[in-house]
């Protein structure tokens, strides 16, 4: 019998239609187009181009033998190392009860928005997969739009705007800071601020931290620190400890969302049951810390702040608005001032600008349409991550902290990105 629902056969509803997860895709296209034979700048994929610290690369080799299945929320050492980590940072009173593993914080994300009956609140842009995870869900989803203006960040009026009407509906809002796609991150009174109104609307915040550690001056504060009761914090060793493959993510709870961590560890037993032992004996290095991680740290953000800031300053140069980037590695450039030039080339929006560049200079970014900005922007993120981060970070080694890297170490260590950004400035400025 031929099926009435065509090309869609029987997928559920929320998934009709659902292509692969932009940065994966992106990533996906440039390793296709090198295997062919094409030098792609890779600047699509936001992954950390740092090697995982030795020590917790020894740590995973002592328990490679490790192969029973863990408890479902997560091994208790490494809770209580996060649980840990989060009070000497942030002031805060977790315990390893409040603390939940998962295989990346992705996959948590995705479970909390199943666990949670609610709205998703998401200020643009954002994060690729927010917006799909409660679509596949069939979550309703507000956006809340931000300006270059601002730093690309919310304050507390878009909380009171979006509450004060309906301020009994139950609501996430993700907060993402330092943030993805825009680099920027916010000062202690702007978190201040937007905790004092969530506090108001007791909105949950889930805090997405994972670029927490790469805060340019190493000086990342949680909301949770002003809002505890209300903020879930979301983080992992993807970003900072430059493991993303290994996929190891962690929320942190407040006391009063047990039943929330509860629900959620109760899916988890049913899909995933736990996150691979091994990986979770070796994180508990990585949330200890100490001299060795802070060292390794530091290099990183010194390297990622030169070559964020560099890259700013040549996109400008160049005609395009960039906020200055303050923490991760992303650049969430706006290239509307350029937009009669690039019309010359059949260039209307971010993803007419993201194909041409890709098919005509073989340099990879995504569309600002994909963060959830309006089809016609001119905006795009690129992610300032091809270069070889071993390279770098032993070269950097040899340089005292105190000293700022320069346009030497820029030229030497973080090619291929540096080249594929002047690529693009030299087309745009000819244009
Ligand atoms: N978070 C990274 C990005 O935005 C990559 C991983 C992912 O999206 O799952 O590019």
């Amino acid at each position: 019998m031929k099926n009435k629902n065509g090309p869609h056969k029987n997928l559920n509803l929320n998934v009709r239609g659902l292509g692969k997860s932009a940065t994966i895709a992106i990533s996906e296209k440039a390793n296709s187009l090198m295997e062919h034979g094409v030098k792609v700048f890779k600047l699509g994929l936001g992954q950390s181009p740092f090697p995982v610290p030795e020590p917790v690369v020894e740590e995973l080799r002592n328990n490679a033998h490790q192969k029973d299945y863990l408890q479902t929320q997560g091994l208790l050492a490494l809770r209580k190392a996060i649980a840990h980590h989060h009070n000497q940072m942030y002031g805060l009173k977790s315990t390893a009860a409040d603390v939940l593993i998962g295989p990346g914080s992705k996959e948590l994300m995705f479970l909390l928005q199943l666990c949670y009956y609610g709205d998703l609140v998401i200020p643009t842009p954002a994060w690729v997969s927010y917006e799909p995870q409660a679509k596949i869900i069939g979550r309703p989803v507000n956006f809340m739009p931000t300006t270059f203006e601002d730093g690309w960040k919310i304050h507390s009026d878009h909380i009171r705007e979006i509450c004060h009407s309906d301020c009994t509906r139950p609501r996430i809002i993700v907060l993402n800071y330092p943030n993805n796609p825009s680099g920027t991150t916010y000062s202690n009174d702007e978190l201040h601020a937007i905790a004092r109104e969530a506090k108001r609307y007791e909105v949950i915040l889930l805090s997405d931290e994972i670029y927490g550690q790469i805060h340019f001056q190493g000086k990342h504060i949680s909301i949770a620190t002003y809002y505890p009761e209300g903020t879930i914090i979301s983080t992992g060793l993807s970003k900072w400890c430059g493991a993303g493959g290994w996929r190891l993510g962690c929320f942190v709870f407040p006391h009063s969302l047990k039943w929330l961590l509860d629900s959620m560890t109760a899916v988890a037993s049913e899909t995933y049951t736990s996150t691979s032992t091994p990986i979770q004996f070796a994180a508990v290095r990585a949330f200890q810390g100490g001299y060795t991680i802070e060292q390794y740290l530091a290099h990183v953000r010194r390297i990622l702040s030169a070559l964020g800031k560099k890259a700013a300053q040549m996109l400008r140069q160049a005609g395009a608005r960039v906020a200055e980037p303050e923490g991760a590695f992303y650049l969430f450039p706006n290239f509307s001032p350029l937009n009669e030039k690039l019309a010359r080339h059949n260039i209307y929006n971010s993803r007419d600008l993201c194909e041409y560049s890709l098919n005509e200079m073989s340099i990879a970014f995504l569309p600002g349409s994909e963060f959830g900005r309006p089809a016609d922007e001119l905006t795009a993120r690129i992610a300032y991550v091809d270069f070889n981060g071993a390279r770098a970070l032993s070269a950097s080694e040899h340089i005292p902290l105190a000293e700022t890297l320069g346009d030497d170490f820029l030229d030497h260590f973080c090619r291929p990105a540096l080249t594929g950004i002047e690529r693009l400035c030299d087309w745009l400025t000819g244009l």
